[in-house]
């Protein structure tokens, strides 16, 4: 993929609103010209976490993160920038452009796959309508020819080289079969005329898996009676990746334009006839633990899960390894919830058996994951007995330094001081005993932000006052002269890199507001200096103003350049051991100086 234009990042910028991409995420209160909250990125009572509409940025004085809204969506949704860029593209309809034609030459390299699996899945369906035994077990399952239509159900003939002789007509269409996962090469080639290609799958129910914008990507396949194994899944190919994939996403989204919450399955079968009844709102997880990445997809759509899971033992197992998966995502306003369904029953059998209302109301009731956290716990440990309620404190503690920081966390702390029966302050140092210095530093509560920014230095210096006014004002860039400009070339005041940086940037990429200038110092060396100084309220009336001042810092430090390196060449002249070279540098220095007092005089 190619980079993001600059220019883009500068529009996203420009154009999104801070408040409320943090306020759909955080609970945030006016209070006069900003917005406060507690922190989302640590624990805390009284809110120190600021939002300014104005300057476009977010600050905590507790924890000292800081940043523009795509800083906030990285660390908050755990986002990669290029991701982070994608999501508030996708809030604001815009189309993420990419430089160079690395993207649009993959894109074109992917086509044919997309493609080639969009017309396999088609042909299965049309086999599905010629196969009797297929579609009576299907009718059998109960589902309607809506169902089927809606999740382009097919069926996979029982032949080793169907799609292969149908799809395979030259090298390359082979290879791509192969690409995506549909036909598998054999090790070996048997003797002469023996195929090098078979089926992947064959007499199987396929469903096929569809990215989010519906295109055909994998396909799952259930064997139609007995037979092993009972699902067979596409292998992770460049166009699907497990982890990250939930069958039946593509039909939610189509199905409900607005989505409050999401129930997760296990098996397609499931994710299929809930939808029929009308819980139109199930997706399914495909032969894959849930991943991180499945929760932040959940997450992004919806605030509210629950995760149903067969109540046999694999069941509970699969719970238990979501509940984990889920608490780094847990946090305020977020619900997760677990159903544990009767011994024997799937989400399947269940809503055929007891219709919608009655699987809604279990929804409805499903265990917060706090509450089958601690239920999980106990039914390991005796909490009858002390060495019963330590096992208990000590096989929470990992889960519970999964969560993040913030009240929901402080909430499970309470519940889980409960249990063993300490105070929570007194359970949360028994925790940080444990592992030594590190969790007990962990603890400690940062340096105050104030005081960081005081060793920054260069208070009031003239490189300060210059920086701090490109800043506040970046389109003023722009008025600096290319001579204004290399006056600072052999300055070597403190912080100087940072000013040269900074103009040149922004005479080359001219900025309108400071958050563009925050965020393309986002990460880089500066960048919290530059967040630092713009926070300050500083005494700065207006963009013309603005534009004088830095204007004559800029002489100033010129000035001052070229009468240190004068002193410097003028020691050097007494010992007679000037270059041709410097010996005219020093004539120009002599002009410029005299030139200024001649201005001054
Ligand atoms: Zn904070």
């Amino acid at each position: 993929m190619g980079r993001i234009p600059q220019h883009f990042i500068d529009e996203l910028i420009a154009r999104a609103d801070i408040v409320e991409v943090i306020g759909s995420r955080v609970q945030l209160k006016k209070s006069g010209r900003e917005y406060k909250a507690c922190c989302p990125f640590h624990s805390e009572k009284t809110p120190s976490f600021w939002v300014s509409p104005d300057k476009q940025f977010y600050h905590c004085f507790g924890c000292g993160k800081h940043g523009t809204v795509l800083g906030f969506l990285m660390d908050h949704d755990h986002l990669a920038f290029p991701e982070a860029v994608e999501e508030l593209a996708a809030r604001l309809g815009l189309e993420v452009p990419r430089e160079g034609g690395a993207d649009s030459s993959a894109k074109r390299a992917d086509e044919p796959l997309y493609e080639l699996a969009a017309k396999v899945a088609r042909f299965y369906v049309e086999s599905l309508a010629r196969e009797m035994r297929a579609r009576a077990y299907l009718e059998r399952r109960g589902l309607t020819a809506e169902s089927l239509e809606r999740f382009q159900i097919g069926y996979a003939p029982n032949s080793w080289s169907e799609v292969l002789k149908r799809f395979g007509t030259d090298d390359n269409e082979r290879r791509r079969l192969a690409d995506i996962g549909l036909i598998i090469e054999r090790e070996r080639v048997q003797a002469q005329g023996g195929e090098r290609f078979y089926d992947r799958f064959r007499d199987r129910i396929m469903f096929p898996i569809r990215d989010t914008r519906g295109r055909v990507i994998a396909f799952g396949g259930r064997v139609i009676d007995a037979g092993e194994p009972k699902y067979l899944n596409s292998p992770e190919t460049v166009l699907f990746h497990k982890g990250r994939e939930l069958y039946g996403l593509y039909e939610t989204r189509r199905a409900r334009s607005t989505l409050k919450s999401l129930v997760v399955v296990e098996g397609y079968m499931d994710a299929v006839r809930l939808h029929q009844e009308g819980v139109d709102y199930a997706v399914a997880t495909l032969g894959t633990a849930t991943t991180p990445e499945h929760f932040r997809r959940i997450f992004r759509l919806v605030a509210d899960v629950v995760f149903a899971f067969d109540g046999d033992r694999a069941g509970r197992a699969a719970a238990w390894r979501a509940l984990q998966q889920a608490l780094p995502e847990a946090r305020e306003g977020r619900q997760i919830r677990f159903l544990f369904l009767p011994d024997g029953q799937d989400p399947d059998t269940l809503i055929a058996t007891e219709g919608r209302d009655a699987f809604e109301q279990r929804l409805t009731a499903a265990v917060p994951l706090s509450e089958y956290l601690v239920r999980e716990l106990s039914e390991q440990s005796d909490l009858g007995h002390a060495d019963g309620r330590a096992r208990f404190a000590e096989s929470a503690r990992p889960l519970y330094q999964k969560l993040p920081a913030g009240v929901y966390r402080e909430l499970l702390l309470g519940r889980l001081a409960q249990v063993v029966g300490l105070a929570p302050e007194r359970l949360e140092a028994l925790w940080s005993e444990k592992p030594g210095a590190a969790g007990a530093a962990a603890a400690a509560p940062p340096p105050a932000p104030a005081a960081r920014a005081r060793t920054g230095g260069g208070r009031g210096s003239l490189v300060r006052q210059a920086i701090v006014r490109l800043v506040h004002f970046p389109a003023i860039a722009t008025e600096v002269s290319a001579a204004e400009r290399s006056g600072l070339d052999s300055s070597e005041e403190a912080g100087i890199a940072l000013l040269r940086e900074l103009l040149d940037n922004l005479r080359e990429q001219p900025a309108q507001i400071s958050a563009q200038v925050i965020q393309r110092w986002a990460g880089r060396e500066g960048g919290e200096s530059l967040q630092k100084l713009l926070e300050r309220e500083e005494v700065i009336t207006d963009a013309a103003a603005a534009a004088g001042e830095l204007r004559a810092a800029l002489a100033k430090l010129a000035d001052l350049a070229a009468e240190r390196r004068l002193q410097a060449l003028e020691a050097r002249s007494r010992g007679g051991s000037l270059t041709a070279e410097e010996m005219k540098e020093f004539q120009r220095l002599i002009a410029h100086m005299s030139a200024r007092e001649a201005r001054r005089g």
